[in-house]
């Protein structure tokens, strides 16, 4: 039998009547014939609630115990789950992430998958039962219990999938697909039908949340089929592109097409004149991740996502600590990209976008690029009037729409 894995996320579990409402698309997905594994995220806001509460026992919480606490989230949601889908008639049973099998690294709080070893899982299957598998969590090699990073779930999903060898991945959201930019931020936003694992990933890397980053990652790699849609919508039907977002393999569009807009808007910005190695060293110490750098042997520019770095007030202070004025933060920046294969065949787009933000009175302060990817950083508050007009720009005049 087939087995499809189904990932909803913390909005889609967010009350007890979405939690039947999920389980009545399982035991639908499960009656079409599949063998059904679910990962759930936790449930609305709990995870940032959780954090919230670490924070105010600790403003720089260890890592080790942040993880044993934010893995808390998720086993909630997979408890009420597979007890809702015992109430309608399923014979469900629910795992950790530990339980399934994923095991990770060791670095705590954005741990990475080194290795799944869905044992249990396959067992339970084989069984006839609904596995529901709490996503976002593993164990290290050490058994320490990890996270894999905020939006994790998807990854977990997506891991679960290529160790299962399931037929596809399903990412079940409160949006129908990926859009050209976030509809919320956006409102002439559209969704795309197809995407390549590339351009998902550049998106999901320059902060479009409805997939994450390192999910995409693992999906190409293991050539993994994802349909990102609502949990509202129906199961995929013949052509799931045609209500959701199908992303695989696809052959490169027209060279210079843009597919989409992102932004980030909790980013730090790093600028350095001290030694770099000796910066670089002290952000590995402290297990701060970044991007985008751009380095001489003593200058150095870097953007480092806050999304998880819970020791924030211990790494700044100890940077002023070791390179006083040398480094400095700017955490009023946020960062702008526009997305697709080729877009920087000639300099044609980065002066287009230039200059339209220059027109809009939104200087950018620096611009990097990538094949893929155009990144302005720009001011914060004025984040996303540059998402709209980026949009605008490039995706509402006079550009092709996007298949
Ligand atoms: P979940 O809890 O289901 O994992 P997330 O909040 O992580 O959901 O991601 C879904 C949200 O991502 C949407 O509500 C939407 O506002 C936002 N989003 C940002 N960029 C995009 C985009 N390009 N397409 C669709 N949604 C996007
Ligand atoms: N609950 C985790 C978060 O909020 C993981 C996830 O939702 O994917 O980041
Ligand atoms: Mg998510």
């Amino acid at each position: 039998m087939s087995i499809v894995v189904q990932k909803y996320g913390g909005s889609s579990v967010a009350d007890v009547t979405r939690i039947r409402q999920v389980a009545e698309r399982v035991m639908r997905t499960k009656g079409a014939g599949y063998d059904v594994v679910v990962v759930v995220s936790a449930m609305g806001d709990t995870t940032d609630d959780l954090l919230a509460l670490a924070k105010q026992v600790s403003a720089n919480p260890e890592r080790r115990e942040l993880d044993m606490l934010l893995t808390a989230g998720e086993r909630i949601s997979m408890a009420l789950l597979s007890m809702a889908i015992r109430e309608l008639g399923g014979d469900a049973i629910s795992f950790t992430g530990s339980q399934s099998g994923i095991i990770t690294n060791d670095r705590h709080v954005d741990a990475r998958i080194i290795e799944v070893r869905p044992f249990r899982v396959q067992d339970e299957l084989a069984r006839g039962k609904i596995v529901v598998i709490a996503g976002y969590q593993g164990v290290s090699y050490r058994r320490e219990v990890t996270t894999l990073g905020r939006g994790g779930s998807d990854t977990t999903a997506v891991a679960m999938s290529a160790a299962l060898g399931a037929e596809y991945c399903e990412i079940c959201s409160d949006v129908d697909g990926v859009y050209t930019a976030d509809p919320r931020v956006v409102p002439a936003a559209r969704r795309v039908g197809t995407l390549s694992y590339e351009e998902t990933q550049e998106l999901a890397e320059a902060g479009a949340k409805v997939l994450n980053a390192q999910a995409v990652e693992f999906a190409k790699d293991k050539g993994i089929v994802i349909y990102a849609r609502a949990t509202t919508s129906p199961l995929p039907g013949a052509d799931p592109s045609a209500d959701g977002t199908v992303v695989r393999r696809y052959p490169p569009r027209m060279p210079g097409t843009v597919v989409g807009v992102a932004s980030e808007r909790d980013i730090l910005l790093l600028e350095s004149s001290a030694p770099t190695a000796d910066v670089l060293s002290f952000l590995d110490t402290h297990n701060v991740a970044g991007k985008q750098l751009h380095a001489s042997r003593d200058a150095l520019s870097l953007v480092v996502s806050r999304e998880n770095l819970h020791e924030e007030a211990r790494v700044r202070a100890g940077l002023a600590d070791r390179f006083g004025t040398r480094v400095r933060v700017v955490a009023d920046c946020g960062a702008l990209s526009v997305v697709g294969a080729g877009i920087n065949a000639s300099f044609e787009n980065i002066r287009r976008g230039t200059a339209a933000l220059d027109h809009a009175g939104i200087p950018p302060r620096q611009v990097a690029t990538s094949s893929f990817r155009i990144t302005w950083m720009v001011d914060q508050a004025r984040l996303e009037d540059a998402v709209r007009l980026m949009h605008e720009t490039f995706l509402e005049r006079a550009a092709p729409p996007v298949p």
